[in-house]
């Protein structure tokens, strides 16, 4: 079957890159569906796909990206605009998983095509309804330790399966337990300094699942590379809302008002998902950052502990 699979590869390069697409496509379009209905509690599989007027969208007018481009936005039955999201977020998924194809070993890819998946479906309900759910990070966390001892290539360890296997669900355990460590202590310390929680629980177990799979590197990368990232974007806007809004921030009108606390301040992480930006430096670690990350630890490692 091997044998097969490297025959294809090699007379034509672009075939799985392109199922590669094609399979994002399809989860993005799951991935909606997830994004959507997993907050409110509702099952993800039944029942199928419905409009806003309440017909059933048959599969024809439901392929992922083709049906929003072909039926220009609006439902067929209604009329009714469907957001641009949904396309994007299928978009969005098939150009990942393309990617993580390409740059990953068959095995690592379709472990990594599951990690792109939940920080997909992470992300966008942290940005809807500032939580990631549990099934995400520590069942995100779980999946990745048993998925390390299956796939030891994940963490780069090769050779003796059994051997490798131990070694990374070692590595996939120490990234879990060094990511939601880390962020723990940050968490803590943040809200001493500032006086009011800095992240939430839900980051500290977030970054415990980017460590299963990545590794305690991948993970700490997370965390400051989201921090940064954090930084970048978050500074603009709130100097916009100074210069702008008065003492007011920008767009943090009640959204849904049940938190109880209203503070003035833009304050970071708890009325600017950090979500988003753990998943996006976990994502660049993934796909194609973690060689110079892991060489700059290497080397500080070397530093304090000498060679080991
Ligand atoms: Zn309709």
């Amino acid at each position: 079957m091997l044998e097969t699979f490297e025959y294809i590869n090699e007379d034509l390069p672009w075939f799985f890159a392109g199922i590669s697409f094609i399979f994002g496509a399809i989860v993005g379009s799951f991935l909606n569906v997830c994004i959507y209905r997993i907050p409110q509690e509702r099952s993800v599989v039944f029942p199928g796909s419905t409009c806003g007027c309440g017909q059933k969208i048959p599969f024809y007018h439901n392929i992922p990206i083709l049906s929003w481009v072909l039926l220009r936005g609006k439902a067929a039955c209604c009329g009714e605009p469907f957001s641009l999201r949904y396309p994007l977020i299928e978009l969005l998924t098939a150009s990942l998983f393309l990617w993580v194809w390409l740059v990953h070993a068959p095995l690592v890819a379709v472990v990594g095509m599951l990690f792109v998946a939940f920080l997909i479906c992470a992300t966008f309900i942290d940005l809807d309804h500032m939580i990631i759910p549990d099934r995400f990070s520590i069942g995100g966390m779980v999946l990745g330790v048993i998925l390390s001892l299956l796939v030891p290539a994940l963490h780069g360890y090769h050779g003796f399966w059994l051997e490798a296997s131990i070694q990374a669900g070692v590595s996939a355990i120490i990234g879990a337990l060094i990511g939601s460590g880390l962020v723990y202590w940050i968490a803590v310390l943040g809200e001493i300094v500032f006086r009011k929680p800095a992240m939430g629980e839900g980051d500290v177990k977030f970054v415990g699942f980017i460590g299963a799979f990545c590794g305690w590197q991948g993970a700490v990368f997370a965390m400051f590379g989201g921090a940064l990232l954090g930084s970048i974007f978050l500074l603009p806007i709130l100097l916009l809302g100074r210069l702008f809004g008065g003492n007011k921030a920008p767009e943090q009108s009640t959204d849904d008002g049940e938190e109880g606390e209203e503070e003035e301040e833009l304050q970071f992480g708890a009325q600017v998902p950090f979500g988003p930006l753990l998943a996006l430096a976990g994502l660049i670690y993934f796909l194609g950052f973690s060689h110079y990350v892991d060489a700059y630890f290497a080397d500080f490692a070397t530093f304090f502990f000498g060679q080991w």
